[in-house]
C-alpha cells in the first residue's frame, strides 16, 4: 500500500513498513517497543486480541483486545484476523482491519506478535513485513530478570523458561537479530533497522515520477 513519507517535500510515495518484534517474554521487546512508539513519528501499534485473562494494569483497547473463546472463534470464522495463533494456552490474533486502516492512513505498523505470527504475516505481505528478533544476553540473565519480577512461582518461571527457548529456537525465521543487554543500545539498534527500512528503494512507490521530475 503506497503512503505518503512523513515530512517528505519531494513527492515521493512508498508502501507501509509492517514492523514485527519478537522476543521471549523478559528479554525487554515491551520497553523497546514503548520507546519506539514514543519516538517515532508515522508508527502506531497493532493491538492484538486475546482469550488470555486481562493483567493488573492492563487497559481493554490500548494492550489487548480481551475477548472470549466465542468471540475469539467468530472473529476466525469471519475472517477477521490476518494471522493468528495459539501461545501457551491461548490464543492470539492480529485484526485485519486495524492493520489496513492504518496502512491506509500512511502509517508504519508495529507488531508484538510471536514467531507464528511473524510468519504468517510474511507469508501474506511478504517484502513489506521486517522482522526482528530481541535475544536476551543469556538464558541466565533472563531467568533473573523473570525472578526479579518477584511476581511469580517458581514453576511459573520454570515454565517461562521453556517457553523462551522455544521461541529462541525460531531465530532463524527472522530478517533481523539483536542481543538486549543494554536497552539503549539495543532501542538505537532498532531503530536503525526501521529508518534503513523505510529508506528501501523496494518501498519507494513514487520514484518513476519524482525521477522524472528530477531529470526534466
Ligand atoms: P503475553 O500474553 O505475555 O502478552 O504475550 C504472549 C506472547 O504472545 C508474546 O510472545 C506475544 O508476542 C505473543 N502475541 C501477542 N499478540 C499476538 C498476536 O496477535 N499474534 C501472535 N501470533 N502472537 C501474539
Amino acid at each position: 500500500m503506497a503512503t505518503p513519507i512523513p515530512g517528505d517535500p519531494h513527492g515521493l510515495k512508498r508502501r507501509g513498513v509492517l514492523f514485527v518484534l519478537s522476543s521471549p517474554s523478559g528479554a525487554g521487546k515491551s520497553t523497546i517497543a514503548r520507546m519506539l512508539l514514543a519516538d517515532e513519528e508515522g508508527l502506531e501499534m497493532s493491538v492484538s486480541a486475546t482469550t488470555r485473562p486481562m493483567r493488573p494494569g492492563e487497559v481493554d483497547g490500548r494492550d489487548y483486545h480481551f475477548v472470549d473463546l466465542e468471540e475469539f472463534r467468530r472473529m476466525v470464522a469471519e475472517d477477521e484476523f490476518l494471522e493468528w495463533a495459539h501461545v501457551f494456552d491461548n490464543r492470539y490474533g492480529t485484526p485485519r482491519a486495524q492493520v489496513e486502516a492504518l496502512l491506509a492512513s500512511g502509517k508504519d505498523v508495529l507488531f508484538d506478535i510471536d514467531w507464528q505470527g511473524a510468519q504468517q504475516l510474511f507469508q501474506i505481505a511478504g517484502g513489506d513485513v521486517v522482522r526482528v528478533f530481541i535475544f536476551p544476553p543469556s538464558m541466565a540473565e533472563l531467568r533473573q530478570r523473570l525472578e526479579k519480577r518477584a511476581t511469580d512461582s517458581a514453576q511459573v518461571i520454570d515454565a517461562r523458561m521453556a517457553r523462551a527457548a522455544n521461541e529462541v529456537s525460531h531465530w532463524d525465521g527472522y530478517d533481523y537479530v539483536l542481543v538486549n543487554d543494554d536497552v539503549d543500545a539495543c532501542f538505537r539498534g532498532v531503530k536503525t533497522i526501521l529508518a534503513a527500512e523505510r529508506l528501501k528503494r523496494s518501498r519507494q512507490t513514487g520514484l518513476i515520477g519524482f525521477i522524472r521530475r528530477l531529470t526534466r
